[in-house]
């Protein structure tokens, strides 16, 4: 030791770390850390305000406005910057410690009054971060306060969210953005008579910009004219032609306006569109359905037989021959994936999905945990998981962590990980592959340009997994197994 060199208060042997690594994969650890409740380690889930930007973001011409602190409205725009390599442009009133003591009417204002004149949007999307939530304020009497004094003009459209994030995740932001955007854009808008002949398709929080474009080309296919809600697939997937574009893409806000009188609204995602589908029941003048994401062949099949039915339409020959070349494929790769156990995480709808297509593959969902939900959620996963039986003997796993997980992998191991990124430390840890689906993907690139859903999404699964897993069996095989064909 050198002589200025710093004496540590207290050292931590070689032993000690030793110990304690071998300690947090026992049984008697992961007791304690179920006994966990005032904290929560590395969450499956992002806050409110993340999910109301995403939505506002899908619609032409308009900016997403965070009335709150300005380091939560850097982290949504690093979080979308990094997930799909995009601009994320948004502003923020950034609120400080003046705004805490006297509320933040004056950040609103003057917020408002820059980005309108600077930014020219059609419509900005107001929602709130915890600061203001906390203090409490008044978002209705702010933003009647901002048009009556001529921060904006008056029949300027500003839908608003409260999206306080101590309560709910990325998806109740979601659900209370779409909401206010169609209350806002729909009212006055409903036409007499019979409805027309179109469709209102809400894909639900998604970052998969290429599931999106899927849609599309499915309704298209079926010749079914539609609007799709939230569309992020051209905001976050823009072209590179040396021109920025500060709106690339999103729902017009006139078709939006219109969704009032189409025929039928249709949502992929039930738990993230709760409070707009509810909405869409009372005022629509068409029909409301609620139907599960469509991955894996069951699902798609649904999607498909609801569009036929609602619109009188057979199912177009190219998607019977996608179908019948799914099923083919699924039938070549089976034997690489058929009895593996997975732990799965991510939002409701997406791992109802996802659990749906493994339990057609014979792969068997042994950990299923979703780290914000509820006993409605964790009934309708345990019922899905009893129709097949590779669902016997699973687990669901509701309010519980990516920590959690760690000692459930340590004390009750399977064979792969599906979720977001932020299993990568999980993956490392228990020495077996992380499948990145999900939001976000920020450490790898362009996985939201491989659809997920429909029958080419459940192909793009499989590749993705049974491959995986051939690669390791190449990487770790002894030369008398390493065989040119698998
Ligand atoms: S949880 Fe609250 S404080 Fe944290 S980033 Fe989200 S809005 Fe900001």
């Amino acid at each position: 030791m050198t002589e200025n060199a710093v004496k540590k208060v207290y050292r931590t042997t070689p032993e000690e770390v030793d110990k304690v690594r071998k300690w947090i994969l026992t049984e008697d650890y992961k007791e304690k850390n179920f006994a966990r409740e005032a904290l929560v380690v590395n969450p499956a889930h992002a806050c409110q305000p993340l999910g109301a930007e995403m939505v506002a973001h899908g619609f032409k011409d308009t900016l997403p406005f965070v009335h709150g602190s300005q380091g939560c409205a850097s982290y949504f725009r690093s979080t979308f910057n990094r997930h799909f390599r995009e601009p994320a442009p948004t502003v923020a009133d950034a609120m400080t410690e003046d705004g805490a003591v006297f509320g933040g009417q004056n950040n609103l204002f003057e917020g408002l009054e820059n980005a309108y004149t600077l930014y020219k949007p059609k419509m900005m999307a107001v929602f709130t971060t915890c600061m203001p939530e906390v203090i409490g304020d008044d978002l209705t009497a702010f933003i009647r306060n901002a048009k009556s004094a001529g921060h904006v003009p008056e029949d300027f459209p500003l839908p608003y969210a409260n999206t306080p994030s101590f309560n709910g995740t990325h998806i109740n932001g979601y659900d209370s953005m779409l909401k206010s955007i169609l209350e806002y854009l729909t009212e006055g808008k409903k036409k007499d008579g019979a409805p027309k002949e179109s469709l209102n398709l809400i894909p639900g929080f998604d970052g998969n910009t290429a599931n999106y474009r899927e849609y599309k080309r499915i309704l298209e296919a079926f010749g079914i004219p539609y609007t799709l809600m939230a569309d992020i697939s051209d905001s976050f997937d823009s072209v590179c032609d040396g021109t920025y574009r500060l709106y690339p893409g999103g729902t017009p806000l006139e078709d939006a306006a219109d969704s009032i009188n189409a025929k039928a609204t249709i949502s992929l995602q039930k738990y993230s569109t709760i409070q707009t589908m509810r909405m869409v029941k009372d005022t629509f003048a068409g029909s409301a359905e609620v139907m599960p994401m469509p991955i894996g062949i069951k699902n798609t099949d649904a999607f498909l037989m609801k569009l036929s039915e609602l619109f009188g339409k057979p199912i177009p020959e190219e998607l019977k021959a996608e179908r019948g070349r799914a099923v083919d494929a699924m039938t070549d790769g089976h034997q690489y994936v058929h009895g593996k156990k997975f732990a799965v995480y991510g939002d409701p709808d997406y791992l109802l999905g996802l659990v749906s297509f493994m339990l057609e593959m014979g792969m068997i969902p042994w950990h299923v945990l979703c780290s914000r939900s509820n006993r409605k959620f964790e009934k309708e996963m345990k019922a899905l998981l009893e129709t097949s039986e590779f669902g016997t003997g699973c687990n669901v796993w509701i309010n519980r962590d990516l920590w959690h997980l760690h000692s459930l992998l340590a004390t009750d191991p399977v064979d792969g990980i599906i979720g977001d990124t932020h299993g990568k430390y999980l993956a490392r840890d228990h020495k077996i592959p992380l499948f990145r689906v999900g939001f976000p993907i920020i450490d790898r690139i362009n996985l939201h340009r491989t659809p997920l859903i429909g029958y080419n999404g459940a192909v793009n699964l499989l590749s993705m997994i049974a491959n995986k897993f051939l690669d390791i069996v190449d990487d770790t095989s002894d030369d008398q197994w390493f065989e040119m064909m698998r």
